[in-house]
Formats: C-alpha cells, sequence, structure tokens
C-alpha cells in the first residue's frame, strides 16, 4: 500500500514531511510527496470566486496509479461544493483520491496571531480525516476521535489527531 500526497499549493517541505511522517504512523503505509503543478483556473468558479471542489476531487481520481494506491491533493485555494459554503477537503469512500486544503487552517485567517504548530496540526488532522474516507471510514461520533466531521475549525481543533479504537481496527482491517 502507498499513499501519495500531492502538493499543489507549493507547500513548504519541511511541512509536508512532518505531515508524511505523521500519515505513515496513522496508516502504517508508504508515504511519498510529490510536488505538483497544475493550472487551478478551470476549477475556479467566477460566481462563487472559490474553487469546485467536486471538479478537484475528478482531477485527483484521474491521476495514474496502481491497484491500492491512494492520492490526496493538497491545495491551498478555497474550495466549495455545491451544497456548502466550503470544505476543507473530501475524498472518494473507499476510492483512492482525496482532497484537502490549508486555505482555512490558518490562525491569520480569523485575524489571529499565527501559530505555525496549530497550522500544521490541522493539516495534518485534514489530511488524516479525507485519507480515512478513502479507506472506508465514515463520520464518527467517539469524542476525538479524527473522524468527526469538522465544520469550524475550533472542531478541528477539539479533536484529536487519530482514530479512535474502533475507526482504528476498520482501518486495519481495510488495508490488509
Ligand atoms: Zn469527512
Ligand atoms: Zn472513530
Amino acid at each position: 500500500m502507498k499513499i501519495t500526497l500531492l502538493n499543489y499549493g507549493q507547500f513548504d517541505r519541511n511541512l509536508l514531511n512532518k505531515v508524511a511522517e505523521s500519515v505513515e504512523k496513522e496508516f502504517h503505509s508508504e508515504v511519498i510527496i510529490r510536488d505538483e503543478y497544475a493550472d487551478l483556473s478551470t476549477f475556479f468558479d467566477s460566481s462563487r470566486k472559490q474553487y469546485n471542489g467536486n471538479k478537484l476531487l475528478g482531477f485527483i481520481e484521474n491521476k495514474p496509479g496502481q491497484g491500492d494506491e491512494k492520492f490526496i491533493g493538497l491545495f491551498n485555494v478555497d474550495i466549495f461544493i455545491p451544497i456548502l459554503t466550503y470544505i476543507y477537503g473530501q475524498a472518494y469512500l473507499n476510492g483512492k483520491s482525496a482532497i484537502a486544503s490549508s486555505h482555512r487552517l490558518s490562525n491569520e485567517r480569523y485575524g489571529m496571531v499565527k501559530d505555525e504548530k496549530l497550522f500544521l496540526e490541522r493539516l495534518i488532522k485534514e489530511t488524516h480525516h479525507e485519507l480515512g474516507h478513502c479507506f472506508g471510514l465514515l463520520h464518527c461520533h467517539s469524542p476525538g476521535c479524527v473522524m468527526q466531521s469538522s465544520t469550524y475549525v475550533e472542531d478541528i481543533d477539539q479533536k484529536s489527531g487519530h482514530f479512535c479504537e474502533s475507526c482504528r481496527k476498520h482501518l486495519h482491517s481495510s488495508s490488509l
């Protein structure tokens, strides 16, 4: 099994190495990082002034991959899907593809002091969460479980970066 982090956000390598390390531990999987470039203007919705999450996810899905390989596209643009104002990310349940965006994860966005550690934690949680969906996990209500759904950034801060025991069992039975 292999998980590939596709860097579409020009993220710093040190930052992504930390995300990769965390994903490796949580999923017991080989993780690689690939710097990617795409003209995102084709995903821009000019009436909403945001990027179309369904189209971005479809774009990642079309990446050639083999067997049980999983891909998550990491972006830094504001992403929406038609029924929601914005999303932090989304994924195909039991599929090979996911997307996540850092756009709404930084403190500065909310007029607060920059906090790189918190930003990294949020990005890690979102990455774990979306990849969890790729491995067949649904939203979970266990306190602290990373598969809890998050509407606000405070919701992300309240959960841990880890899977609860039940999610972990499911994860490792589906990835064997
Ligand atoms: Zn979710
Ligand atoms: Zn759980």
